[in-house]
């Protein structure tokens, strides 16, 4: 017992509790079990068979009554139906004995019960027979009765009448006396005549009267032979009946009449015939029978009732076995649940001492008297007092957890002394975190001061850098007009008969006016890009068409370095891609251009490759300009890509360049989310390439026929633009003027054809609907001319009619390209690098930037303001304002020409001057207002009524366009101005 753990002596000791409570239910289970052994006999056997001695008992009496109805039932009928009621019920006290017959404790009562019921039924069987007979007696002597009553009374009817025949006879004879005394007859006559009244008459009178009170007196007996039941008188009466019946036959036969005589005498001998209708004799016979049946029914219901008594004599003693059964049952229930008890209480003070001396004796010492004294030697510890005694004794678990808890004490002992000295040393270095923290407060004061210092500073640098690309951007962009316009000139000069040396001189100014020209482009691009203005504009596009673009514009100036330029592509890479093909353009030509710059008699190589399998529709191309020109030296190479910043500065004088391309390239590629990099080796050459993510395209844009004409490359600076509308002349010029040419333009057909032949332009920008002259008549004009220059010159058509159909006339005609109006300067550009390029016709620039003013909207805004916004970023403010400024000049007066068109049904001129106001609309934005003049132009070429509605629709988008127009302008102008008042 020592050796056992502590969890071995809890599982002993609360083993033990629960086998004595295991023998105390035991016991009182089985006490339980023999209560309900018990009350199921009392269920299953007393409780029934005392329900069914209940129900016998009822079924006796009912018995008992329905036989003595079965006594008073007096016609057969009646007899029948209570007769089969009765045995009914004696076949249901069969049925219960059947079921008696399970029952334990009825055994001896049932075979006495079973003859005393089969002895109730046959007497039963026997009442109903006699009742049977009765009733069959009985109506055999009520009909012998009622015949003889009936013959009787004829018999008085006979009686009567002979009676009264007598009487009439003795009347007549007594009233002839009268007539003799008055006739006088003799006193002989007269006694004769008395003689015979008194012996024959009167005898014969007496005796029929006789005869009627003799069948009277039979009647009377008959009826008295009904209620007799003593037989001694029914004898006397049969006496009776017999001398009446023997005088009655007397007087019948003393009847005069033989007639009646004999009737009278057949009914009389009727009564004699034994056992006929009649039979007089036969009613006493009747009525002894009914006496003796009765009798006998009599004794059977006192027998009967003598069994009935009998029967439930043993009912009551089979009630009084259940009774007794069931108070046994319940004596020995209780002596089970008294046994139980005892046993049980007994068995439970066991327990319970057990248990306490358990609890007592072993937990107490064992367990509870240690973990008390364990816990108050922890709480001491825990409360610091660790000068405390703590019980180590025995072998099991808490004889661990004593030396645990002395080991913890111990250690805690150890650790209040570190702790001690940890707290020093803690006082010490609060002291010094104190020193140091004063310290960096007071350079935290100092960085703030010097952080809002530079904040401000930095405020003031970011003005000056938005005050300096704002004045780079207008600076740029003011110069580059009169650049251009210098450069146009300088072209018109060369052309002029010149000596050497003014030739000479045109040259180096247009060489230097160039390479102004590019420093102001650059300027201005990055400019552009300082302000945050650049706008990746994606777009489908020929990646091969590209390329051999670029090559194209860059041919010429490669030759004349004496250098050769060659692409690299794999043929599978020419996909239609969608992206910015005007900044990839811009950043290759700029990366050839350095190449060509920076080398002479060498190589250049365009190469592009894909790096990336096509996934997700994209893919991934890298594009590289190679030269084998002077090459970069390794410190350098890390600052090229900054603004303004070159290799050499002497370079920029041999070399012209301000150190702008590359930083704009670097950014152009960046902003498309690719990356540049430079490979270099002084004197070797040098590579720059970048990688593009770009999307493949979907579907190709819509597929033109070819040219039919071969193209010339533009390569001056001259365009001729015909278009009669003057805002969307003004509009155009300003596009061609952004994108560095001369613009001649003419208004008319006639104008056009003039100028032709003096500017010699390099391209031609003719809208097709002309007043005068269209524009196809003037392209035939031009192709017909007999300068090769002007008949191969590229035209590009400008429609608002962009059916496919038309687009298709216009190229067949001749057209090189053909622009969709409205068109944006990118659109613009576009066809003039496709034209340049000698590009085909396939991709027609229908689709554009301003999608939105050509194609019907579903639900078109009153004003786009994107629209004119993207024109201020392209062309400038001012340029804009002037647009904006003849619109508001001319539109007034075109709107009222086409009302008063409209109110005069004039369809020619409503047509006319709503394609007109369509075309200056278009510039701004105002998709309402283009669309309800396009269903106008619909409706009048129709020759159509113009409904009023549609009028009143235009009036009122013409003056909400205008109105938005309006303030949309008010609120560019006032910020522009600031900017321009600091320039
Ligand atoms: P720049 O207008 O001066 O050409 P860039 O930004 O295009 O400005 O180029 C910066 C400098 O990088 C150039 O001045 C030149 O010194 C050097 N550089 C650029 N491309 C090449 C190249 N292909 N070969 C040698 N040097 C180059």
């Amino acid at each position: 017992m020592h050796r056992l753990g502590i969890a071995a002596k809890l599982y002993l000791a609360f083993g033990s509790i629960f086998l004595l409570a295991v023998v105390a239910s035991s016991v009182g289970w089985k006490g339980f079990l023999q209560i309900a052994e018990s009350q199921n006999s009392v269920i299953d056997q007393a409780i029934p068979g005392l329900r069914q001695a209940h129900r016998l008992s009822a079924l006796n009496a009912s018995i008992g009554a329905a036989a003595q109805q079965l006594l008073r039932a007096n016609n057969e009928l009646e007899r029948i139906e209570i007769s089969s009621e009765l045995f009914s019920q004696v076949n249901l006290v069969h049925a219960l004995l059947d079921d008696f017959q399970q029952k334990e404790f009825s055994v001896g009562s049932l075979k006495s019960l079973r003859e005393t019921v089969r002895k109730i039924e046959r007497k039963l069987h026997q009442q109903d027979e006699l009742v049977r007979k009765r009733n069959h007696q009985q109506a055999h002597f009520n009909q012998l009765a009622s015949g003889l009553i009936t013959a009787t009374d004829e018999l008085n009817e006979l009686a009567d009448s002979l009676v009264a025949n007598a009487a009439a006879t003795s009347t007549a004879i007594t009233s002839s006396l009268y007539d003799l005394v008055k006739n006088n007859a003799s006193k002989q006559q007269l006694y004769k005549v008395f003689d015979r009244i008194v012996e024959v008459d009167l005898d014969a009178m007496e005796r029929m009267y006789e005869l009627r009170l003799r069948s009277s007196i039979l009647t009377g007996l008959f009826n008295q032979v009904a209620k007799e039941s003593d037989l001694a008188a029914l004898n006397f009466l049969r006496q009776r009946t017999s001398e009446t019946l023997s005088i009655l036959k007397r007087r019948v036969s003393e009847i005069n009449d033989p007639k009646r005589r004999e009737n009278a005498a057949q009914l009389l001998n009727l009564m004699e015939v034994d056992n006929g209708p009649l039979y007089i004799y036969g009613i006493f016979e009747s009525r002894i029978s009914l006496m003796e049946i009765n009798q006998a029914l009599s004794t059977l219901s006192v027998e009967t009732g003598e069994a009935s008594r009998a029967l439930n004599g043993i009912v009551n003693e089979l009630n009084a076995t259940g009774g007794a059964l069931i108070n046994q049952v319940s004596t020995t229930a209780k002596q089970s649940l008294d046994t139980s008890r005892r046993w049980f209480g007994f068995i439970s003070v066991i327990l319970l001492i057990v248990a306490a001396a358990i609890l007592w004796g072993f937990i107490k010492r064992n367990v509870i008297r240690r973990l008390l004294s364990l816990e108050s030697a922890t709480r001491a510890i825990t409360d610091g007092n660790y000068n405390v005694h703590i019980i180590v004794e025995g072998h099991d678990e808490l004889t661990a957890m004593g030396k645990a808890l002395r080991g913890f004490r111990n250690n805690a002992i150890d650790n209040r002394k570190l702790d001690n000295e940890l707290r020093k040393h803690k006082a010490h270095l609060e002291e010094l975190v104190e020193e140091r923290s004063e310290q960096l407060r007071e350079t935290n004061e100092m960085l703030l001061e010097e952080a809002q210092n530079h904040a401000l500073a930095r405020e003031k640098a970011e003005q000056a850098n938005q005050a300096k690309t704002a004045f780079l951007a207008t600076m740029s962009h003011e110069l580059r007009t009169p650049l251009s316009g210098a450069l146009g000139t300088l072209r018109l000069l060369s052309d002029t008969p010149l000596q050497t040396h003014q030739s000479d001189y045109v040259h180096i100014i247009n060489a230097a006016n160039t390479t102004l020209l590019d420093i102001v482009n650059d300027i201005l691009g990055y400019s552009q890009l300082e302000a945050g203005k650049l706008k990746i504009v994606n777009r489908p596009f020929d990646l091969s068409e590209l390329l051999d673009n670029v090559i194209g514009i860059m041919r010429v100036s490669v030759r004349e370095k004496h250098n050769s330029l060659q692409l690299v592509m794999n043929d599978a890479l020419s996909h239609w891609l969608m992206g910015d093909s005007g900044k990839l353009h811009q950043i290759l030509i700029n990366l050839i251009g350095n190449a060509n710059k920076f080398t002479d008699n060498g190589s250049i190589t365009l190469q592009v490759s894909s790096l990336l399998s096509e996934a997700n529709n994209n893919v991934s191309l890298h594009f590289s300009v190679e030269d084998s020109g002077i090459g970069i030296a390794k410190n350098k190479q890390a600052e090229i890509f900054q603004a303004f910043t070159q290799v050499d500065t002497s370079s920029a004088r041999r070399y012209g360049g301000i150190g702008l391309g590359l930083a704009i390239c670097d950014r152009l590629v960046d902003a498309m989310g690719g990356k540049i990099s430079l490979d270099s080796e002084l004197g070797t050459g040098t590579t720059i390439g970048f990688n593009l993510e770009i999307a493949l395209c979907d579907s190709v844009p819509i597929t033109q026929q070819p040219a039919v004409l071969p193209l010339t490359v533009v390569n001056g600076i001259d365009v001729l633009m015909v278009e009669d509308d003057a805002i969307n002349s003004m509009v155009t010029s300003n596009y061609l003027e952004h994108l560095g040419y001369r613009v001649t333009a003419a208004q008319t057909g006639e104008e056009a054809l003039k100028f032709l032949n003096v500017v010699k332009p390099s391209l031609v920008l003719l809208d097709i609907s002309l007043p005068g002259i269209d524009g196809l008549t003037i392209l035939k004009h031009i192709r017909a001319n007999a300068d090769s220059l002007i008949s191969n010159m590229p035209v590009i058509a400008m429609s608002a009619h962009v059916f496919t159909e038309e687009v298709d006339r216009y190229l067949k005609a001749g057209m090189n390209d053909f622009l969709g109006k409205p068109f944006s300067i990118e659109n613009l550009e576009h066809a003039i690098a496709k034209v340049s390029s000698g590009g085909s016709s396939n991709d027609v620039t229908i689709a554009n930037a301003r999608d939105s003013k050509s194609k019907p909207q579903l639900n078109p805004k009153t004003f786009e303001p994107s629209v004119v916004d993207g024109d201020i970023d392209r062309i400038g403010l001012d340029q804009v304002v002037k647009i904006v400024d003849l619109y508001f000049k001319t539109s007034h007066r075109r709107k009222d020409e086409l009302l008063e068109a409209i109110a005069q049904e004039d369809f020619d001129r409503v047509k006319t001057a709503a394609h007109q106001l369509n075309g200056s609309a278009s510039n701004f934005g105002f998709e309402h207002l283009c669309a309800i003049l396009s269903e106008l132009e619909v409706v009048a070429i129709d020759g159509k009524e113009i409904p009023a509605t549609l009028a009143i629709q235009f009036e009122k988008a013409f003056s909400g366009a205008t109105a938005a127009l309006n303030l949309y302008m008010a609120g560019q102008v006032t910020p522009r101005s600031q900017v321009q008042s600091f320039s």
